[in-house]
């Protein structure tokens, strides 16, 4: 699960990591007050408008835009809000402006230059440990930093058994180059994140830009959080953050309904319980010359609800050109199977391309012959090569 900006800034602000201070607004009028209460509560001489979506490079597509007065404030808030963003992380149509974040400008002039930095901690899955990944070459698409500089960018390893040692926070405000009031700063900076990304279980948190103000702060411009959805059941007020509007509406009415739907760009779906046997499933699609549409675990329960759900998502796809069913019962018989897919089957209507079902185990014979006497356009197999030479049958390969 994702976060937006605003909302990975207050949870760095509650792990006391300063931040570039605003106030998230639905319209313009709510814009201009938070812009009001901005300057009355910060002293801010101008602000930025910071387009709400679920995705980075957001300044380059227009989405970012500072206003030194309230009438050009009222303008971008004007032009942003309901905008259809399009940037460098988004499809080609881009996505909906829902909400902005009116923010305080802290690329103010004074007493020295203002620096950006890339900051991230993440979750580093083959050494099973923590990264910071850090580097000079902040508010730019560090993409291309890594793929044209890769040398600029550095990082340090965290134990997660002993947390971000006193040393590894110094090591990387020297190698940004901070010293002074700065240099403390940082250490302060990156120590609060740390504990941040640890204590909301995140398996990434970005800030990019990180900026030493022209007053020497160290503060977070930008924000991007990415969750363990595995650990949501343990921050119920994160999981509230949720905004479904960002995600795809077929990932959302999979989750749902319970099923574990990820979809791909072949021609034969698959709708199996239990991981192991989906990704075998996909196997034997590719085996017998197609490609599979989409992964999908039902789980335990395949019922006829859930098939129901798994065919209208399937559905969807135009590319689909045949659907395999493939069900070990164990604790679910397959007779209830077969009787949950007729069911699924005669309250859809017609399921326009041919459907291959295999079931194996429990009462798998019943199932059989409850599936062949069913009078559905749907093919039954037994044994996994049955299954693989149906699927070859009905793409005619
Ligand atoms: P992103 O483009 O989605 O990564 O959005 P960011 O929050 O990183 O903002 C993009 C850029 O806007 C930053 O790299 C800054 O250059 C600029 N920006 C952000 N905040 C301010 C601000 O307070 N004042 C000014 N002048 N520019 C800002
Ligand atoms: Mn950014």
């Amino acid at each position: 699960m994702n976060l937006h900006e605003y909302q990975s800034k207050e949870i760095l602000s509650k792990y006391g990591v300063a931040i570039q201070r605003g106030i998230v607004a639905n319209n313009v009028d709510e814009a201009v007050a938070a812009a009001e209460k901005l300057t009355a509560d910060t002293g801010a001489q101008a602000w930025v408008v910071k387009a709400q979506i679920h995705a980075g490079g957001r300044g380059k597509g227009g989405g970012v835009k500072f206003s030194p007065n309230m009438d050009k404030l009222k303008e971008n808030a004007n032009n942003i809000l309901g905008m259809q963003l399009v940037t460098p992380q988004t499809s080609a149509e881009g996505k909906k402006v829902h909400s902005v974040l009116i923010a305080e400008d802290v690329y103010y002039p004074g007493e020295s230059e203002t620096k950006e930095f890339y900051v991230s901690v993440l979750l580093d899955r083959a050494q099973g440990k923590n990264m910071i990944v850090y580097s000079t070459e902040g508010g730019m698409d560090i993409e291309h930093v890594a793929e044209v500089t890769p040398h600029l960018i550095h990082n340090e390893v965290v134990d997660p058994a002993v947390g971000l040692q006193g040393f590894q926070a110094r090591k990387i405000a020297f190698n940004l180059g901070l010293e002074g009031t700065a240099f403390k700063e940082f250490v302060k900076f990156i120590t609060s994140l740390y504990n941040a990304y640890v204590g909301i279980d995140a398996s990434l948190f970005e800030i990019n830009p990180v900026l030493k103000t022209s007053d020497n702060k160290i503060i977070a411009v930008d924000a991007k959080v990415s969750l363990d959805d595995n650990a949501l059941f343990r921050h119920k007020d994160l999981a509230e953050l949720r905004d479904k509007r960002e995600e795809d509406p077929t990932d959302v009415e999979a989750g749902d309904a319970g099923l574990n739907f990820v979809k791909l760009d072949g021609n034969v779906a698959c709708m199996v319980n239990g991981a192991g046997l989906a990704m075998a499933t996909m196997d034997i699609i590719k085996l017998s010359g197609g490609n599979p549409a989409n992964f999908l675990d039902v789980g335990g329960t395949a019922d006829a609800q859930r098939v129901e759900t798994a065919f209208n998502i399937i559905l969807k796809d135009p590319n689909v050109k045949a659907i395999l069913i493939n069900i070990f019962g164990g604790i679910v018989r397959c007779d209830r199977v077969a009787q949950g897919v007729i069911d699924a089957y005669n309250s859809i209507g017609n399921i326009p391309v041919p459907l291959i079902v295999r079931l194996q185990g429990t009462n798998a014979e019943i199932a059989k012959k409850m599936i062949d006497d069913s009078g559905l356009n749907v093919h039954s197999a037994i044994t996994l090569e049955e299954a693989a030479n149906k699927v070859k049958e009905v793409l005619g390969a």
